[in-house]
């Protein structure tokens, strides 16, 4: 008999005999065992047993020690681990070395952990209204067998409340709850009403906690201790003993999507671990991604609408402004200053949107056209002011605001364009008493920064919010009745075909932030297109309908959710090698002849060269999921390694 164990180490499984005197059953599938590797030793994850093997049979060596007692993880999670190695392209120890606490890798001895003390719950759960009623009714019944809902509420429409009664119920059947949210830092709030609502242990799991606390999050997760696990992207993967229910909120949220290393889609991998649990998944949101948009009317995922707000308050109204006829008033059209004013005698809060940080996006030379540019990436530089620097967004290197173009000493060198320090800039000259405040990465870089600007804010010591889409995500701003949207032409005409999606919903979950009490809400959206078919469906007619529009779309021109993609990325020193490695990998392509599959590129990626690399990609398209996936697992086989090249499954964007 074999053990297949999985190792942290980018490796597929490797194959051992059991340790001496120790009889190895599939009880012990998901306990960690020691074992010896390379020229030591190293601590490994059992995934199954074997009576076959590939190694020749001297090669084996014996495990030295079976660790742990008990699994750590389940069956049910070792399955969910395989797929995600398939489903991704990628090996075991790569994924098992990702998803895992690296701790487990490391030492045999896991610290104890104290069950921490139950805080009293002070909130009870509100009356729900009938569309809240119907839509915990219609998923309680679902509570023992796998079904995706997506839960779509307009923002304020009482989601986190179906939320919470739904995990009440849960609770009370002896199981246990995982709620994954975009960020945990940005909303402390999400957190807190979970906290004040239950009075269960609740584990919070994200990357921003110390490694030893969160550790203890996940061994509380794991033996059933703590009732609720709470966690941003990575959490999805928390071992669980008794999972009954997942959440997604805000699933639209492309912070779900690793960006580096394993790049999962933690929405797409909670889909798959409710189905391998046969529990019901949550996906709620304001603006479903058209992913799920596309499931629901496949009947794959069953649609619960909240089509109301709660409580008291009403819709916000849209105003669009036509930018064409105001230039040169900074990017405050005076539609927009009056609507300020107002609402600031009104003793109101005002938010103004855009998203972009810093001071202005490039530095122009208007004597020779000269324009900043990162020495290292085919990128402009920002401005940022507030350090007097440029800054390279992409690859973080600064340099000084130089006083004299480089290239012909002209002084006559001036930012172009905004970002937020400008907006606050132009805000603090015209609305010299007002007090604003502004949240970006950029002023929220310290710790506890956010929680600090979030209190002034609900104590009523901000009058105008300036920031970018930190201000969009999940937030409840009570007196804020005026959202100010300063440029809504970004993702108009932009090459990425989810850019329009993506603009639809950042100005939606943006609106999202007025009058979410009982003064009525305001959103003036300016822009130098407001003929704009899909702007004026969407601001007069919804988003839903805004949604059906680009669907159609996206059918007419066959591309995702109607057919699938792969993107192969590539880096290298040099262009020439970077080419002829792409189009190596596109012959290869090719002559798998059996798999009809679309090839696109060899092209540059958008951000042609960063940090001194040069960047280009190959896109792969199919008609189906399993078609594309037997053909990349044909031609993976062959790709050469000899640059370094990552594939991306169902990519969200293309840089
Ligand atoms: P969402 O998560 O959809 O944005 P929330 O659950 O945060 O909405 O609810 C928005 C506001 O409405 C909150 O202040 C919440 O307390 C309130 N609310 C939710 N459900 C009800 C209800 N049934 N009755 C009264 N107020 C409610
Ligand atoms: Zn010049
Ligand atoms: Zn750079």
């Amino acid at each position: 008999m074999f053990l297949k164990i999985a190792v942290a180490f980018p490796l597929d499984i490797l194959d051992y005999l059991p340790p001496p005197n120790v009889e190895i059953t599939t009880e012990h599938f998901g306990c960690r065992v020691r074992v010896p590797f390379r020229t030591t030793e190293t601590i490994g994850l059992l995934m199954g047993i074997s009576n076959e093997t590939n190694v020749p049979l001297e090669k084996i060596k014996s495990a030295l020690e079976l660790i742990d007692e008990k699994p750590l993880i389940s069956k049910k999670d070792l399955a969910l681990i395989e797929w995600t190695a398939n489903y991704y392209h990628c090996v075991i120890g790569w994924t098992v070395q990702t998803i895992l606490p690296n701790v487990l890798f490391q030492k045999t001895e896991l610290p104890d952990y104290k069950t921490p003390k139950i805080i009293p719950a002070q909130e009870i759960a509100l009356n729900l209204n009938k569309a809240q009623q119907q839509a915990v009714e219609t998923i309680e019944e679902s509570f023992n067998k796998f079904k995706p809902f997506l839960l779509e509420g307009v923002t304020g429409s009482g989601k986190t409340e179906v939320y919470l009664q739904l995990i009440d119920k849960i609770i009370k059947i002896g199981k246990q709850a995982l709620v994954l949210v975009p960020e945990i830092n940005l909303t402390p709030q999400t957190v807190e009403r979970f906290q004040k609502r239950f009075d269960v242990p609740i584990s919070t799991i994200h990357s921003n906690i110390a490694k030893i606390k969160r550790l203890n999050a996940w061994q509380m997760a794991k033996d059933g201790v703590a009732k609720i696990v709470i966690g941003t992207r990575s959490a999805v993967w928390t071992p669980m003993l008794n999972l009954g229910l997942i959440i997604v909120d805000e699933e639209h949220d492309s912070s779900y999507k690793q960006q580096s290393g394993l790049l999962y889609s933690a929405r797409d991998i909670a889909i798959r671990r409710a189905q391998l649990h046969d529990i019901p998944v949550i996906l709620g949101t304001a603006t479903p991604s058209f992913e799920s948009i596309y499931n629901t009317q496949q009947n794959k995922y069953q649609l619960v609408s909240l089509p109301k707000r709660a409580g008291v308050a009403k819709p916000p109204s849209f105003r669009i402004i036509d930018m064409k006829q105001y230039q040169g008033f900074e990017q405050l059209s005076p539609p927009l200053r009056q609507a300020i004013a107002q609402r600031l005698d009104k003793k109101e809060q005002i938010l103004i949107y855009l998203n972009r940080r810093g001071f202005s996006p490039s530095l122009m030379c208007y004597a020779c056209g000269w324009i900043a540019m990162c020495f290292r990436c085919s990128a402009r530089l920002t401005v940022h002011a507030e350090t007097s620097l440029l800054h390279c967004h992409h690859c973080g290197s600064k340099q000084k605001l130089p006083q004299h173009c480089p290239s012909c000493q002209s002084a006559q060198i001036k930012p172009v364009g905004f970002g937020t320090e400008r907006i606050e800039q132009a805000l603090e000259k015209h609305f010299p008493h007002a007090r604003i405040l502004r949240i970006d990465s950029d002023s929220t870089r310290k710790k506890n920064a956010m929680t600090g600007f979030l209190e002034q804010i609900h104590n009523g010591k901000v009058d105008i919010l300036v920031g970018t889409q930190m201000l969009a995500k999940g937030h409840h701003f009570p007196k804020v009745t005026l959202v100010g949207v300063i440029n809504a032409d970004g993702g108009l005409f932009s090459a990425d075909f989810r850019a329009t999606e993506r603009l639809a919903q950042g100005l939606i979950q943006v609106a999202g932030r007025a009058g979410r009490e009982e003064a009525n809400g305001e959103v003036i959206v300016q822009t130098h297109h407001p003929d704009h078919p899909l702007l004026v469906m969407l601001l007069k007619k919804g988003y839903r309908k805004f949604s059906e529009l680009a669907l159609d779309e996206r059918k007419s021109v066959g591309l995702p959710p109607y057919q699938f993609m792969g993107l192969l990325r590539a880096e290298c020193k040099t262009q020439s090698e970077l080419q002829s490695f792409l189009q190596q990998a596109r012959s290869l392509a090719e002559q798998l002849t059996d798999f009809p599959i679309q090839i696109f590129g060899p092209i540059n990626a958008p951000l042609a060269k960063r940090a001194q690399l040069f960047r280009g990609q190959l896109l792969l398209q199919a008609t189906h999921r399993k078609l594309l996936h037997t053909f990349l697992e044909h031609w993976l086989l062959q790709l050469p390694n000899k640059i370094h090249w990552t594939l991306d499954i169902d990519p969200l964007d293309f840089n």
